[in-house]
């Protein structure tokens, strides 16, 4: 939980974005006549800075010039609008490795235009700033960032800049997008993570329209689900790999943020038809079975639907030549799975997620 007055001033924005999006929806035509001076967003104060409607900048996030605080030095971009509106907030490289999602910030950003645009966009485009430099998963002290919010003042300095963070920009925010990729040796199908059981959450990850929602509110300490649990709706985007650019990715990122700016009110942009959500409440993951290590090749793919029994691969035991079939145990989509590797006994291989009615 965050501190209780932050939580506060999070809850009360909340319910302010809640109450905005039908309001906004349904004076988009009046709006787009034009502001008047009533109409006119006030400027934004952010990190010691003071950002006027209608203008977008970039800066570091240094709360302090001090050695500690040194390791913060990660890019800040905002985009005022001219116009009222919601605050959507855009988070990459939480994962240093993770780069699709931070060139996903880096291009929403870039196409967003300031004086057309209704309300706030911020994006942090690689938080863990060393990490997505050094092609690092983890923080410059080994913890993952993303097990440490809200974070606490006196904590590592996963938890300092996790509550730097929370104190500083998440208050402005009444919507939030994570972006991230598979974690090493994996790759994800494009789909958003989400904690279905809110309803505004819901609307999001839908909205966000991708077609594929997999149900969970996260780990304790991530920044998705403390936010979640602060008011904010928050979804996360999951698609592709570590380590590299992956243009379909990237540009499925941007088009689904795009529609979520659009659902909010945010742009005139009309929001691409929303395809039908296929909405997984369940997941797990396929393991290679106990003494079957060895090189794995997957015959299955990402999208696949697989049924009970289906083959799914096999792993070959380079010294014995032994090879052993991976088999679906359950049916589903492939929603994750491991690359062509060495894997030892328990290593994930498949991720299949399915609807609990199935
Ligand atoms: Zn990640």
């Amino acid at each position: 939980m965050l501190q209780p007055d932050i939580y506060d001033i999070v809850t009360k924005l909340r319910c302010r974005m809640l109450a905005f999006v039908p309001v906004v929806l349904a004076s988009l035509v009046t709006a787009a006549a034009g502001a008047s001076a009533a109409e006119r967003l006030d400027s934004l104060q952010l990190l010691g800075r003071e950002i006027a409607a209608g203008t977008s900048v970039k800066f570091p996030f240094i709360p302090d010039r001090s050695f500690e605080a040194s390791y913060l030095n990660t890019p800040v971009f905002v985009a005022r609008g001219l116009t009222p509106g919601p605050t959507l907030c855009l988070t990459a490289g939480v994962h240093g490795d993770e780069l699709n999602g931070v060139e996903v910030a880096r291009r929403a950003f870039a196409q967003t235009d300031p004086e057309e645009l209704r309300g706030t966009l911020i994006a942090l485009p690689a938080i863990n700033a060393a990490g997505v430099r050094t092609g690092t998963r983890y923080m410059s002290d080994r913890r993952d960032l993303n097990r440490t919010f809200p974070g606490r003042e006196g904590g590592s300095v996963g938890s300092l800049i996790a509550h730097s963070i929370t104190t500083n920009v998440l208050i402005h925010c009444d919507a939030l997008v994570d972006l991230h990729t598979a974690s090493n040796q994996r790759t994800n199908l494009p789909q958003i993570r989400a904690d279905i059981s809110d309803p505004a959450i819901r609307e999001l990850a839908i909205h966000f329209g991708l077609g594929i929602v997999v149900a969970g509110s996260g780990p304790d300490g991530s920044l998705r689900r403390e936010a979640a649990n602060a008011g904010i709706p928050a979804i996360i985007y999951e698609a592709g790999e570590p380590f590299r650019f992956q243009l379909d990715e990237i540009e499925r990122g941007v088009q689904g943020v795009e529609n979520v700016m659009a659902y909010l009110g945010m742009t005139e942009q009309v929001e691409r038809k929303v395809p039908d959500s296929r909405i997984y409440e369940r997941s797990r993951w396929i393991r290679a079975a106990r003494g079957q290590g060895g090189f794995f090749f997957p015959t299955a793919d990402l999208g696949d639907v697989v049924q009970s029994g289906d083959m799914l691969g096999t792993i070959v035991d380079p010294f014995t030549d032994a090879s052993f079939e991976v088999i679906a145990p359950l049916a589903g989509e492939i929603i994750g799975m491991a690359v062509p590797q060495p894997v030892l006994s328990g290593y994930a291989l498949f991720h299949i997620a399915w609807h609990a009615s199935d």
